[in-house]
């Protein structure tokens, strides 16, 4: 029970990785507000942390408006009285190269993924500082640190949540609120694979595996487990830090060394 009766928000809770938190959140002891457009999704997330008995509740809300996510904090406030953990996971991905990236779609995946978290944290952290502080994990990516081909919006817009997540920390650190993110490398969700869905896909399917040493996807419930990590008190003196959840992917190159030193 390392979130016992902790009032936590979860945006993207309808699906994939937001839904994992949800649900690690709830098993801790936390209760659990699931936030996204996708208010089927949401309210069937809803239902899977009551059938743990455990307290949570919907809100419908698109993290790129203001109006919306003012209105999430406020029916938080409203049901528990006040927000401990704040986790900006919302985002949609859009797979394109730069020149050929529609500027509409641009506009939207840099409002989603970026502008997102700044509001999520802009209606979170008024509420954690009548409190005393609070938790705000944001979700990155892996393509927040290193460069992926046909990605350029959403790698603009990760790079921003990596920074954002430490000016954060600086900003806040020093009145007890903590902001960390969360770097996923390949994580089995519809996000990925819906992309592996795409004409053409099959061809890289084989590539995108290989540049893993763990040699699989990642699946939801271990970003979770971090995120749960991340919002405890077991993270007391973590702050302003990116946590690469990717398998290996991005600590370095692999040759086949065995090909030379041989074994
Ligand atoms: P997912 O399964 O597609 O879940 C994302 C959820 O966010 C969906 O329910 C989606 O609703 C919702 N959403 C989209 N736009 C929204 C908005 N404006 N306001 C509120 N909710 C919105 O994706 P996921 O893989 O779990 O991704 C979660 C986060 O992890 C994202 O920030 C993503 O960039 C990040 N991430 C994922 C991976 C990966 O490999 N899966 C890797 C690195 C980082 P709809 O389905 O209706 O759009």
């Amino acid at each position: 029970m390392k979130l016992k009766d902790k009032i936590s928000v979860v945006t993207g809770g309808a699906s994939g990785i937001g839904r994992a938190i949800a649900l690690a959140f709830a098993q801790e002891g936390a209760r659990v507000i699931v936030a996204d457009i996708d208010t089927d999704g949401g309210k069937e997330t809803v239902e899977m942390i009551k059938k743990l008995k455990k307290s949570a509740f919907f809100v419908e809300a698109d993290v790129a408006e203001s109006a919306s996510v003012k209105n999430l904090a406020e029916k938080t406030i409203e049901r528990y009285g006040c927000i401990d953990i704040m986790v900006n996971n919302a985002g949609i991905e859009v797979f394109q190269r730069l020149a050929e990236t529609d500027e509409a779609m641009w506009d939207r995946v840099i409002a989603v993924n970026l502008r997102g978290v700044f509001l999520g944290t802009k209606y979170a952290v008024p509420h954690m500082l009548k409190n005393g502080g609070g938790a705000v994990i944001n979700m990155a990516s892996v393509a927040g640190i290193m460069g992926a081909g046909g990605l350029a919006a959403y790698n603009a817009s990760k790079g921003g949540v990596v920074l954002l997540t430490r000016n954060t920390a600086m900003d806040y650190g020093r009145k007890g609120i903590r902001a960390n993110c969360i770097c996923p490398g390949f994580i089995a969700t519809p996000m990925v694979t819906s992309i592996m869905a795409m004409p053409g896909a099959d061809a890289v399917k084989g590539q995108v595996i290989g540049l893993c040493p763990a040699g699989r996807l990642g699946k939801p419930e271990e970003v979770a487990r971090c995120a749960v990590f991340l919002a405890s008190d077991d993270a007391s003196f973590v702050n302003g830090h990116a946590l690469v959840v990717d398998g290996g992917m991005s600590a370095g190159w692999e040759i086949e060394v065995e090909k030379v030193l041989g074994g």
